[in-house]
């Protein structure tokens, strides 16, 4: 049977009250479940923390002593109990060690997706698939005007760009997917990376996902025109505002985060509608509750067929 009440939100975020825990929670709490360790879903302070190795150890790297009191590795697809609930990590295909949280309890079975996307990505482990009875979603393109173009169309088109390019990115996550599809799809040029995603890069390879071909930027390269892609994070990017001599790009699902409507770099991390869709036929589920969007469109497209609940 499936509860109504099985997770709600509360200050801290979303609780899960048969465990007693809390997934991606905003303020600190006594037990987290973490899907993934971008900042938005994973915050310091917790005592108990249950995630992947990747998680933690970049939770690690960015926190230090205060990441968690207590880390709980979890494999992924390796079940545990968080007070009365079998919880199992499934791979998200978001960012290296992203899950989606699946959660069990008397017969019933909760899968909370995070942050998660379909698109193939060397840099991450790929999308795992699960029937679910509730697919609670991540809903930030849950609408029928946001399809994704191909990001190997996307990242071809600085080919055709002979100055050398800034690239901004967010550093986790998305800058490692863009060495990676550059090094596949546009060989020649030269990545250089600012020296704040260095250390992720490390996690990264030390996990064994080697992103591609890249050095650390010095002062001095870019004084040539000579195919240099420079991978900034999304503050150094801004600063750079009146750089001259270069193409500035920012790669985002946002259309609003585009340099402007001609220099466009559309590579997302989060699932579009049509993705969402084909989740949904995925996972069968009986009932489908979202968060952080647009739930409106999927109620609207489902009516009668699946219940759809907003939860934020
Ligand atoms: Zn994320
Ligand atoms: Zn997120």
């Amino acid at each position: 049977m499936i509860l109504d009440d099985f997770v709600s939100f509360d200050e801290k975020g979303l609780y899960c009250k048969y465990g007693d825990f809390y997934i991606d929670p905003q303020l600190p709490v006594k037990t987290a479940v973490i899907s993934h360790a971008h900042a938005d879903h994973a915050i310091s302070g917790n005592n108990n923390v249950y995630c992947t190795r990747a998680t933690a150890s970049i939770m690690q790297l960015r926190y230090d002593r205060t990441a968690a009191k207590v880390f709980n590795i979890a494999a992924f697809n390796q079940p545990f109990e968080v007070g009365r609930v079998t919880v199992t990590l499934i791979p998200a295909g978001h960012m290296l060690g992203s899950a989606q949280i699946l959660m069990e309890y008397e017969g019933a079975r909760y899968l909370y997706t995070g942050d998660y996307k379909l698109q193939p990505d060397a840099t991450c482990e790929p999308i795992e698939w699960v029937t679910t009875d509730v697919l609670i979603t991540e809903s930030t393109f849950a609408n029928p005007a946001v399809i994704h173009p191909d990001p190997v169309s996307e990242i071809r088109k600085i080919n055709d760009i002979k100055s050398n390019i800034l690239l901004g990115a967010y550093a986790l996550g998305k800058s490692q997917r863009l060495i990676n599809l550059i090094t596949e799809h546009a060989p020649q040029k030269k990545i250089l990376v600012h020296h704040k995603i260095m250390p992720i890069n490390a996690i990264y390879e030390k996990m064994g996902f080697h992103p591609g071909k890249y050095q650390i930027y010095g002062r001095k390269l870019m004084k040539v025109q000579d195919e240099f892609v420079y991978i900034v994070p999304p503050f150094t990017f801004d600063s750079y505002i009146r750089a001259t001599g270069v193409k500035r790009l920012f790669a985002s699902g946002w259309k609003n985060l585009q340099v402007n409507n001609q220099d466009t770099l559309f590579i997302s991390d989060h699932v579009d509608w049509n993705d969402i869709l084909q989740t949904i036929a995925n996972t069968k589920p009986k009932q489908v509750w979202t968060l952080h969007g647009k739930g409106e469109h999927l109620k609207a497209y489902f009516k009668d067929d699946i219940f759809v609940k907003i939860l934020n």
